[in-house]
């Protein structure tokens, strides 16, 4: 495991100065109007160069009305026509983009300070490796993209100076109670045994196991704690999201996956934990907002203020905590099974529980067909040592379209 620094200048980078110029990457999304919520308390701090959405346009248009990005991009040129319209009906000046490679032009341009990587899924891989490359600041949830080439991305991260701040809520709480100074995979050197991971559970936590056959979209997405994209709320629901996520920490803190417990912890106060030698466990606890990471990572080394509320002790009535079962959550099953095979095996997690969720989500699987279409993908075997963008899209590309095929069976 290397151990480079996983900061690199060290666990708490330098205050910042000057302007912070930057660019969101999934703007449109949960993440990225969290995010542009954080930055509009801060006009002093931070300036935006360039905003990302994909489809919702309308949403995009009032975003650059209110940040006045030099450019936006979105999916293709019908969504850029209907863009430049809404833009120019509110006489903005933004520069509409399209396509997957502007995505990269605009995550790694010369102006950008720091890069929000909040694109939903592996489509989030290459903006992402292309910010690494240039060196960025890179607040990272796209947890996708370390599931898929956590080698490769950490690799290029470390040659080119560029900064990993982790905006996941778990790793977020981990990388506050680290010791400063933390170097990647050094976990003996710093007397740490071992990263705890919590999770809420889900929706179905107590839901009768005989009805799971039956559970709609509508119900998988309606998280218990937190408010997300449809995608990550099912994947919370089946557990998948905690298994990507161990995946997620195994890459960042460079930490073996027999060093990476999880626990489930149904009210999300506190977002993960660090197990020391000493038999001190030191926790972040707050309240469940996406906003308090953000405005961590995005304001290192300062504490910025986030707009969520303080923590009410008086309202919580108890912190509890269980093991995760199993028979109830295959898909993290799965997960450990890729992480501890390692290789290609979380590409090929990843591409088929996409597809699976995605069909799912539209209605043409059953709720727990999601772990079945992903065993199926995961037996068709993976190869060892893909280490090069090309080849894990290829091999992204191929697990899809054997899970396209699992899925027109299931129906
Ligand atoms: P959302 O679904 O809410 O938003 C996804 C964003 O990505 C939208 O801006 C969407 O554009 C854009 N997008 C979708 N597909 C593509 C594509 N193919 N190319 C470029 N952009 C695309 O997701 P979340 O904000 O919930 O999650 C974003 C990432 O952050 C995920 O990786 C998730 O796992 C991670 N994360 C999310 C958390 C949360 O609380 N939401 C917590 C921790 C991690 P549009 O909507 O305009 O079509
Ligand atoms: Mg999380």
């Amino acid at each position: 495991m290397p151990s480079e620094n996983l900061f690199s200048d060290g666990l708490y980078p330098k205050a910042i100065m000057t302007r912070h110029t930057l660019t969101v990457l999934g703007s449109t999304g949960s993440i990225g109007v969290s995010t542009l919520d954080v930055v509009a308390r801060h006009p002093e701090k931070f300036k935006i160069f360039a905003l990302a959405g994909h489809t919702q346009t309308v949403k995009l248009a009032e975003q650059c009305a209110a940040f006045c990005p030099e450019y936006a991009v979105v999916a293709d040129a019908v969504h850029a026509a209907e863009l430049e319209r809404l833009l120019a009906a509110k006489n903005c000046q933004t520069e509409v983009l399209y396509g997957a490679q502007a995505l990269i032009d605009i995550a790694s341009a010369d102006a950008v300070d720091g890069v929000m990587c909040a694109v939903v899924g592996a489509a989030g891989l290459p903006s992402a490796l292309a910010a690494a490359q240039k060196g960025k600041t890179i607040y990272l949830a796209n947890k996708e993209t370390l599931v898929v080439s956590g080698a490769l991305f950490m690799e290029t991260a470390a040659a080119n100076g560029a900064r990993v701040l982790p905006v996941d809520s778990e790793h977020n709480a981990v990388f506050q109670v680290l010791p400063q100074g933390f170097q990647r995979g050094r976990l003996n050197d710093y007397g740490i045994d071992s990263i705890v991971l919590t999770a809420s559970g889900g929706p179905f936590l107590d839901t009768d196991l005989a009805s799971f056959d039956g559970i709609t979209p509508a119900q998988a997405v309606k998280h218990p704690n937190w408010s997300m994209g449809r995608k990550i709320s099912v994947d919370s629901a089946t557990m998948m999201n905690k298994g990507l996520e161990l995946i997620e920490a195994h890459w960042l803190f460079g930490c073996p996956p027999e060093r990476l417990e999880t626990v489930i912890h149904p009210q999300s106060v506190i977002h993960s934990m660090v197990r020391y030698r000493d038999g001190s466990v030191l926790a972040q606890m707050g309240n469940p907002d996406m906003r308090t990471p953000i405005a961590y990572c995005l304001g290192l080394p300062e504490r910025i203020e986030s707009g969520v509320c303080a923590l009410d002790f008086g309202k919580l009535s108890a912190l509890t905590f269980r093991e995760p079962d199993f028979n109830r959550f295959p898909c993290l099953k799965l997960a450990y099974d890729a992480m501890h095979a390692g290789g290609s095996a979380p590409c090929v997690l990843n591409a088929a529980n996409e597809e699976a969720v995605a069909a799912f989500l539209d209605g043409k699987i059953r709720y727990t067909d999601i772990a079945r279409v992903v065993a199926h993908c995961l037996e068709q075997g993976f190869s060892d040592g893909l280490n090069d963008v090309e080849s894990l899209l290829i091999l992204d590309k191929e697990t899809r379209e054997a899970a396209r095929q699992r899925i027109a069976k299931a129906v």
